[in-house]
C-alpha cells in the first residue's frame, strides 16, 4: 500500500514536470488510474493517496468492485464497451472514453435519457490505423463527430487514443501530435466544447502531456505489474 502512495506521488511530479514543458500547470492534467484486475483494497489505498478518478475496461468487474470504493470518486470505462452492457455502463461510469461507432453512441444516449442523464464521452480514434485495433479512422473523425454530436443523451468531451506499443517513446511521440493537431482542429471547427484530449499510459504518459494529453489513464506505474 506504501507502494500505491510513493507511485502516486512519484507520477504525479512527473506529470507536474510534463506540464510544465508544455506551458501548462499540473492542475489540467487528470490523471486516471487504470484498476483493471486490482482489488478493492488496493484501489482505495490509490484513493487514499489522492486519486479522484478511476478507469474500468470491463463492465462486470466494474459493476462488482464500483459499490465497495469509499468516497468521491469519478468512474472512467476505457475499455471496449458492448451496445447490449451500454444500459449498465451508464449507471456505473461518470465518462465512456471508448465510443467507436454511431450505433453505440446512439445506444448509450438513448440509455442515458432513460436513466435521465446526459453521458460524458469521448470518441476512440485508431490514430495508428493498426487493424487490431478498435477505434475511428483519424480521416472519419470530422463527420463520425459531425453525426453524433447532438444526440441528446450525450455530450461529447473530446478524443481518445491508444497509440501503437514501441518501447520507445520517442517513436510514439508523433502519433501523440496528430491526435493533439486532430483534436484542435475538431475543436476549432465542430466543438468548442471538447475540452478532453485522452492518451498516454504508464510508459509513456509524459510524453503524451508534453503533446498535449489533458487525461492521462495510468495503472502498472501506479499498481504495478497485473497478474496475466
Ligand atoms: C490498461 C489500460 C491502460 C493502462 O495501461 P498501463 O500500461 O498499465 O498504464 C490505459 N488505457 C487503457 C484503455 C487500458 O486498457
Amino acid at each position: 500500500m506504501d507502494a500505491i502512495k510513493a507511485n502516486v506521488a512519484r507520477i504525479r511530479d512527473e506529470i507536474a514536470r510534463a506540464a510544465e514543458s508544455s506551458g501548462r500547470a499540473a492542475e489540467e492534467v487528470t490523471l486516471v488510474a487504470v484498476s483493471k484486475t486490482v482489488e478493492p483494497a488496493r484501489i482505495q489505498a490509490a484513493f487514499e493517496a489522492g486519486i479522484r478518478h478511476f478507469g474500468e475496461n470491463r463492465v462486470q468487474e466494474a459493476q462488482e468492485k464500483i459499490p465497495l470504493i469509499q468516497g468521491p470518486v469519478t468512474w472512467h470505462m476505457v475499455g471496449h464497451l458492448q451496445r447490449n452492457k451500454a444500459g449498465h455502463a451508464v449507471e456505473l461510469f461518470d465518462m465512456i472514453q471508448s465510443v467507436d461507432t454511431k450505433r453505440l453512441a446512439e445506444t448509450i444516449s438513448r440509455r442515458a435519457l432513460q436513466a435521465g442523464r446526459r453521458m460524458d464521452v469521448l470518441l476512440e480514434v485508431n490514430i495508428g490505423g493498426e487493424a487490431s485495433k478498435i477505434g475511428i479512422p483519424p480521416e472519419e473523425i470530422e463527420s463520425f463527430l459531425e453525426e453524433i454530436k447532438d444526440l441528446p443523451g450525450i455530450r461529447v468531451r473530446g478524443l481518445m487514443t491508444i497509440p501503437p506499443y514501441d518501447p520507445d517513446v520517442e517513436k510514439v511521440r508523433p502519433y501523440f501530435r496528430r491526435m493533439h493537431e486532430l483534436f484542435q482542429r475538431l475543436k476549432d471547427k465542430t466543438s468548442p466544447s471538447m475540452d478532453h484530449l485522452s492518451m498516454g499510459m504508464s510508459n509513456d504518459f509524459a510524453v503524451a502531456i508534453e503533446e498535449g494529453a489533458t487525461m492521462v489513464r495510468v495503472g502498472t506505474a501506479i499498481f504495478g505489474a497485473r497478474g496475466q
